[in-house]
């Protein structure tokens, strides 16, 4: 999939019950087109690059309305490391170690053991290591 137009994130928003101020859909443009799970931290200091008078507040009330309205997902790799993800379908992450990227995998199968019977509200898979080009090194 291309990259999302400004017009486009606008329809989306609108279609998901969100009135898309400026700020709003340079946020989920940001989401979107970047797809590198970053920290609430990283989207305020990339953005405000562009829009000096961004600030800290707005990334987070605009995140928490995203997460309210399922248009993007919380992933927790490390403690006290909250990053947003706007590729909602159910995949795994790989936090590579040595480079800190993460990394999307499609998930095929996965199998658990036991857990007939619950309501699973939230899924996460989260693996950790090195990534093939760090490896290499
Ligand atoms: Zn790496
Ligand atoms: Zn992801």
């Amino acid at each position: 999939m291309g990259n999302w137009t400004i017009e486009e994130i606008k329809n989306f928003l609108i279609k998901n019950g969100i009135r898309p101020s400026f700020y709003r859909l340079k946020i989920y443009q940001y989401l979107l087109n970047e797809r590198t799970h970053p920290s609430a931290d990283e989207i305020f200091l990339y953005l405000k690059k562009e829009i000096p008078t961004i600030s800290r507040a707005t990334i987070y009330n605009t995140l928490n309305l995203f997460l309210n309205k399922r248009l993007v997902q919380l992933i927790n790799l490390e403690r006290d490391e909250a990053r947003y993800d706007a590729t909602l379908s159910w995949h795994a992450h790989f936090k590579c170690l040595n480079c800190n990227k993460v990394f999307d995998f499609h998930i095929e199968s996965l199998k658990l053991k036991g857990v007939e019977g619950f309501q699973i509200l939230e899924k996460q898979l989260n693996l950790a290591g090195y990534c093939a080009q760090c490896q290499k090194k």
